[in-house]
């Protein structure tokens, strides 16, 4: 039976009602004989995201009933966006995995048998060990994404491993991170340093902030643009922040760097920088200033369709917002496959309006730590983890992991274990992902629902939700540090476990005890607490401790900056990238324009949902159902096409898909592009509500360029033709 949210609304306002629900059959039983217990309210932070947001979760006869903004969260503000409002739609999904399960017939097309905890874990530990000894500890690596992943990343190290990788690096936020990084020697944050809320200008570069729904920053925004901050937005299709802003710039997709690089020329020959914090922060003006003096206003202009009296006019009124702007350096930045550099003219710019450590612009985060569990034996001496050839990664590379598979370069690579990652849809060209993964010795899939990547794994091992466990301290550097806690507000269900368990049981196989001391993970965050000076049991109470409330997040006389460069300033020009062959200043790359018949295919976020992390969720379903091709209504008419007839799609390549999406025509898109919702076109049937429910941009994208500067892959240059089912 599948539940619409309509219908949840009506039966879980009160709980009474709740008895409808087929899972609540126990309770409604027990309610019969027994008066419903008073309801408890444990503290949790939202997993329906990364972004993390502290909730209250109100619990009645064992059961979760209702989930409500933390107030005390900085991620949250006391809110939940609509996909967080359904964290019960994940809890109570039919479709779970319920118990760990062993594939006794090939990958991708699995034969399961169910098998007791003890069997699953005995079956991965040998694994491990027979690739250990043959290969090394090195050859077995981590694909993470989620909270629970840190005690998988734990005996990993244990184990001899150093490879931990998340497919939000090469694929999502990476070139921004090291354009960053380059620049300032930090990274912008997760949550990022932006502090909209004080800001007088704003600039998006190709960022659907609002229904990219990253809970407090939209809040941030709203509250900036609602005191009169100006909105700029580049972007080639009209999102809803975009008809917000006071410049929507439609532009040509993949030359957003050339209106970058004829901003920073304008600000530059006219003087409009913030002479002071540049004298006594940067380095490389001249070099900078001699790099971009070719690109015009006007050479900008042919390139990205964008007018020169547009682009030189925001270039003056960014300056006079100075320092109180923040050009953000957005969140999925993987695009055209030179993005660091591209980053790094945000950052750039950012450097010249003065915006790093100032009021409205990026603020200096709050220091804190909570130091590890004492007294933990040392980690044995491990190979590097698996970066590729790419000098400025900072952090393990998904797509080179992969290639070692076929490789072995830099070392083998055995086995995965892939905890809360959908490799199958987050890393561009599933069919290398798939031949990866056959030439595995192991493969090991830890998830809650059966997921595309589940069928190709050897072994299932069912995470119960976020609702039902205990986590590792989650902290966060914003205007002060945060430490908050996940506390379970109901039993498990089914046979599913909590990674702290999961991994604890699995050392006592592998002989990596000493490594998982604790009796129980109360025993375990009580430690680290003392450690760290917090009250466990204010922790455990409110779900969040706030630390060094004291702290100053703009640079004054008394607060300056540090830099953590090589020159120990912010680095217009980057001698790094000069002597690793790169360009020390960013330069314009021409890329490819779709072909004739073809459109590019550009793809983002709706606000309910997370990727396919949500598409099965029976909640969200009921609202956002599947995709729909975005075309404009000029296009649309030249096919004959008709609002909400379905069609399917063909690649460059010639990959066409399988499933069908509905058309959307509108004037809110540039003529040479279609857009659609990532995360749909689920292939697991399994997932009774998401399958083949619209199509996936992972069938699509077959071709992608690697940045050669941090390994991040290009997911923006695909082309596609539409076809009609007369066409088939
Ligand atoms: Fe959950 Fe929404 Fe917060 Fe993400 S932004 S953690 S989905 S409430």
């Amino acid at each position: 039976m599948s539940l619409s949210r309509r219908d949840f609304l009506k039966i879980s306002s009160t709980v009474a009602a709740i008895s409808s629900i087929p899972v609540f059959k126990t309770v409604s039983a027990m309610s019969k004989s027994t008066p419903p217990s008073p309801p408890s309210f444990n503290p949790n932070f939202c997993e329906l995201c990364f972004w993390n947001c502290g909730l209250m979760a109100k619990t009645v006869n064992g059961k979760v009933v209702t989930i409500d903004g933390n107030p005390l969260s900085y991620r949250g503000k006391g809110k939940l966006c609509g996909r967080g409002n359904a964290g019960l739609g994940l809890l109570y999904d039919s479709d779970r995995l319920k118990y760990p399960m062993l594939n006794t017939g090939k990958r991708g097309d699995p034969k399961w048998k169910q098998v007791s905890w003890d069997e699953a874990l005995g079956f991965v530990a040998n694994k491990m060990n027979d690739i250990k000894q043959k290969y090394g500890p090195e050859s077995v690596v981590l694909f993470s994404h989620g909270t629970g992943g840190s005690f998988w990343k734990h005996l990993l190290k244990a184990f001899g491993s150093d490879t931990y990788a998340a497919p939000s690096f090469a694929q999502c936020r990476g070139p921004r991170d090291v354009g960053f990084y380059l620049t300032y020697g930090s990274d912008t944050g997760s949550p990022e340093y932006y502090d909209f809320s004080k800001s007088r200008f704003i600039v998006l570069v190709g960022s659907h902030l609002g229904e990219n729904a990253h809970n407090s920053q939209v809040q941030d925004l709203m509250t900036g643009l609602n005191n009169g901050a100006k909105l700029v937005v580049l972007d080639p299709r009209l999102s809803n922040i975009a008809s917000k802003a006071d410049w929507w710039l439609p532009v040509k997709p993949a030359t957003d760097m050339a209106i970058l690089l004829a901003w920073i020329k304008i600000v530059v020959d006219e003087e409009l920088y913030d002479k002071e914090y540049i004298s006594k922060y940067a380095v490389g003006l001249k070099d900078l200033k001699e790099a971009v003096k070719d690109c015009s206003a006007e050479w900008a202009s042919k390139l990205s369709e964008i007018p020169a009296a547009t682009i030189t006019d925001i270039a003056r009124q960014m300056s006079k917002h100075k320092p109180n702007l923040c050009i953000s350096g957005g969140r999925f930045t993987v695009w055209n496959g030179d993005d660091a550099q591209r980053s790094r003219a945000i950052a750039i710019l950012n450097a010249l309006m003065g915006s790093w450590g100032r009021e409205g612009g990026y603020y200096l985060p709050a220091k804190g730590k909570v130091p590890p569990y004492p007294g933990l034996p040392e980690y044995p001496e491990t190979k590097p983890p698996i970066t590729g050839e790419y000098p400025f990664a900072l952090l393990p590379v998904t797509n080179a992991i992969r290639e070692a598979v076929t490789t072995n370069k830099p070392y083998p690579c055995r086995g995965w274990i892939v905890y809360g990652s959908n490799l199958i849809k987050t890393l561009p060209n599933s069919k290398e992902t798939i031949d990866a993964i056959k030439k595995l010795d192991l493969m090991v899939a830890v998830d809650v629902l059966p997921m595309d990547i589940v069928k190709w794994a050897d072994v299932v091992l069912p995470e119960c939700t976020y609702l039902e466990r205990y986590d590792d301290i989650a902290t966060g550097r914003f205007q002060y540090f945060e430490a908050a806690l996940r506390v379970p507000a109901m039993k498990p269900m089914f046979e599913s476990k909590p990674s702290w368990w999961i991994t604890k049981e699995l050392s006592k196989k592998l002989g990596l005890e000493a490594y998982f001391p604790w009796t129980d993970i109360e025993d375990y965050l009580k430690a680290r607490c003392n450690a760290a000076g917090i009250s466990f049991d204010e922790l455990r109470k409110n779900g969040v401790v706030k630390l060094s409330t004291d702290w100053n997040p703009y640079i004054s006389q008394q607060n300056q900056p540090v830099f953590n460069t090589p020159s120990e300033k912010i680095e217009l020009y980057s001698k790094q990238l000069k002597e690793k062959g790169f360009d020390p200043v960013p330069k314009y790359t021409a890329h490819e324009q779709p072909p004739q018949g073809y459109f590019r295919l550009v793809f983002g976020r709706t606000p309910l949902h997370t990727f396919s992390r949500t598409t099965n969720n029976f909640m969200l379903d009921d609202l956002v159902p599947e995709n729909e091709l975005w075309i404009n209504s000029k296009q649309a008419a030249r096919l004959g096409l008709k609002k909400g007839e379905y069609v399917r799609l063909a690649n460059q390549d010639g990959v066409k898909t399988d499933t069908k999406i509905k058309v959307k025509i509108t004037e809110r898109l540039r003529e040479d592009c279609v857009y659609m919702y990532h995360g749909f076109g689920v292939h697991a049937s399994e997932l009774s509500r998401a399958n083949k429910r619209g199509i996936g941009t992972d069938e699509l994208i077959t071709r992608y360029k690697v940045d050669p500067i941090m390994g991040g892959t290009s997911l923006r240059g695909n082309f596609v033709k539409i076809i009609r089912e007369a066409q088939l």
